[in-house]
């Protein structure tokens, strides 16, 4: 919670000098609420913001890619596609404008889930309009985030922006938890990574987790990347090499 009191002890009052920084920033409110919609843009557009307004999935897309927008605050529930998908569709086609995702409170999805598919904030309905400025003033400042360095080991290539993996330029489908295992793996291409590394950060493992389940995930992964891909170094762990 500091991160969030430090943003928001950072926010200037109205009327103060960093608020011109934000005259003419152009922002894209994806919500299909519309008394939430309309507050976000007479709220934002008194600050200074230019805000043009989308209430569906399709629409706030269509808008992303074409609109030219310093930043984009897009809900998760959107009729015709979710706010997920808007942002990894987004990704997929090498568009990083900012985002700042809202999500409700059910915890139906979590801060993760929007992260991982490529929005840069999160924050859970219903929020402080103070907080939403201070992340947006943030987002904005940030600028356009530089695009993640695409992992290459050999004929393997592992993109962490749009997720997608190849072995000698053929695409190779990865669940959630395969990618996760191989991005870890490729991260340290060449040294030897313990099972018991790989518990804590792959899977963040409790007295629950299946002591085998790396070398469960191990088998699924090499199935699909090619056996020559990962080698076991007996008693030490794994290591990816390069095909
Ligand atoms: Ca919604």
């Amino acid at each position: 919670m500091n991160r969030r009191r430090c943003e928001v002890a950072e926010s200037t009052p109205a009327g103060s000098g960093r608020r011109d920084t934000l005259i003419g920033v152009r922002l894209l409110v994806v919500e299909d609420e519309a008394r939430l919609a309309a507050a976000l843009q007479r709220g934002l557009s008194a600050e200074g913001f230019v805000v043009d307004v989308a209430a569906d999935g399709p629409g706030g897309l269509d808008l992303a890619r074409h609109g030219g927008y310093d930043a984009v605050i897009l809900d998760v529930m959107l009729p015709g596609l979710s706010g997920y998908r808007v942002v990894r569709q987004l990704r997929a086609e090498r568009n990083w404008v900012p985002v700042l995702m809202l999500s409700a409170k059910d915890g139906e999805y979590d801060q993760a889930d929007g992260l991982d598919c490529g929005a840069d904030d999160y924050l859970t309905k219903p929020f402080s309009y103070v907080v939403l400025l201070a992340r947006l003033r943030a987002l904005v400042r940030r600028g356009t985030p530089a695009r993640p360095a695409v992992l290459a080991v050999g004929g393997l290539v592992l993109d962490p922006a749009t997720r997608q993996v190849t072995r000698d330029g053929v695409d190779v489908g990865l669940t959630t938890r395969e990618y996760a295992l191989l991005e870890y793996l490729m991260r340290r291409a060449g040294r030897v990574v313990s099972k018991t590394e790989l518990l804590d950060h792959v899977w963040d493992a409790t007295p629950e987790t299946a002591p085998n389940v790396v070398e469960v995930y191990v088998g699924y992964l090499r199935r699909k990347i090619g056996r020559d891909a990962l080698e076991t170094v007996r008693g030490a762990g794994y290591r990816i090499v390069g095909p």
